[in-house]
């Protein structure tokens, strides 16, 4: 059995698609700043990971311990706006940090802060999602961290383990890592309790699991088991394996693949399939009737354009679920649309080189992406 079961555990070095959380902990001393030689070790795994051809994106905590060192603000808690401040005074640092090291190894990075509500609305989703494909696509390593500085307590994410977990959703990662200060998943608080045990494997979150996360368990992280574990719900229903390890070793995701304790929460299928089940759940604002030609196209797993719509009906805004009929009026799938009702209604049944010309500005070529469709 317990053969079997290893068989299950992913490969970092399999990873497609990699989003690794670095913790504020790991990254940042109290004392002296910025540890400077972990992240550099860091860089050295994320360049073999690179090289493998496994596309990174790296969501940093930090910004908020970092800028607080900086401006030698007093231990104890922070009001918002002090945390928002110093955010805004690490969060520079941090991004310049990550640049030096994966420069040293060729690596291009771009700086992404993303809100709670870039995640919540469809449209911004989309925006933010286009975005992160169009980065990675060109090699660029993503280094994502919460808008700290305009985040308010109402509406942000607060901790980056949830965050991190739904920008491995957004982008389609089949491996989320948590790097933490706990080595896994415990049965208990093992600093509570020393008959707790640590999984290597979780292959469902039951009830009885969910018990089990107690709370916050370290000062300077905010994310407890309980946010780690809402993280792993997110991360498997969207197709992603996640991994709990302890961070502090220089270059941990070396370690991971040699063996480190860690706990891995098994996905549910891959991210395609969890993508085509989340459009698949969603109500229909509107009806788009297609020509045999794009019937044919679409089919054929080629994106909707406007070209081939003959009739638009409903009242959706960008980014919402439309149904997409035959010429009989046949239901023949679901897709997000990238463009509103009345837009759709002007430019369906012309070509995309004129959707310039009838709507005053130049949008996207296609009316709904082979990504965003299921058939
Ligand atoms: N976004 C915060 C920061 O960079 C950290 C949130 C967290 O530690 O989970 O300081």
């Amino acid at each position: 059995m317990a053969a079997l079961k290893s068989l299950r555990a992913p490969d970092i070095r399999l990873a497609k698609r990699l989003v690794v959380k670095i913790g504020s902990a790991l990254l940042v001393d109290r004392a002296t700043g910025l540890r400077r030689d972990w992240l550099t070790a860091l860089a050295q795994d994320v360049a073999e990971a690179k090289l493998r051809g496994t596309d990174v994106v790296l969501v940093s905590s930090g910004s908020i311990a970092l800028g607080r060192k900086v401006l030698g603000l007093p231990d104890g808690a922070l009001t918002l706006e002090q945390s928002q401040a110093a955010a805004a005074v690490g969060q520079i640092r941090l991004a310049r940090a990550y640049e030096e090291v994966l420069e040293a190894h060729g690596i291009k990075t771009g700086q992404v802060l993303v809100t709670l509500e870039d995640t919540e609305d469809r449209r911004r989703y989309l925006n933010s999602r286009a975005t992160m494909e169009t980065l990675l696509g060109l090699g660029v390593v993503p280094i994502v961290n919460e808008n700290d500085t305009v985040a308010t307590d109402e509406i942000r994410f607060g901790d980056n383990d949830r965050l991190a977990a739904q920008i491995a959703v957004t982008v389609g990662a089949d491996q989320l890592i948590l790097l933490s200060d706990v080595d896994g998943f415990y049965s208990a608080n093992p600093k509570e309790d020393s008959s707790a045990i640590r999984f290597d494997l979780v292959e469902k979150i039951t009830p009885q699991i969910e018990e089990m996360a107690g709370d916050p368990i370290s000062a300077m992280s905010k994310g407890g088991m309980k946010t780690k574990l809402l993280a792993a719900k997110t991360a498997v229903a969207g197709g992603c394996a996640m991994a709990i390890m302890e961070g502090s070793v220089l270059r941990p995701l070396t370690a991971l693949a040699m063996g480190a304790n860690r706990t891995w929460f098994v996905a549910k299928g891959d991210p395609q399939a969890a993508r085509k089940r989340w459009i698949n759940a969603m109500k229909p604002r509107g009806e788009l009737v297609l020509d045999a030609g794009a019937v044919h196209a679409m089919t054929a797993g080629k994106s909707l354009l406007p070209a081939g719509v003959t009739q638009v009906s409903g009242t959706f805004g960008r980014g919402d679920p439309v149904a997409i009929l035959s010429p009989e009026g046949v239901i023949l799938g679901k897709g997000l649309v990238r463009y509103t009702a009345a837009e759709a209604k002007q430019i369906a049944g012309h070509r995309s080189s004129e959707i310039e010309a009838i709507l005053g500005y130049p949008g996207r070529a296609a009316l709904v992406h082979r990504d965003d469709m299921v058939i």
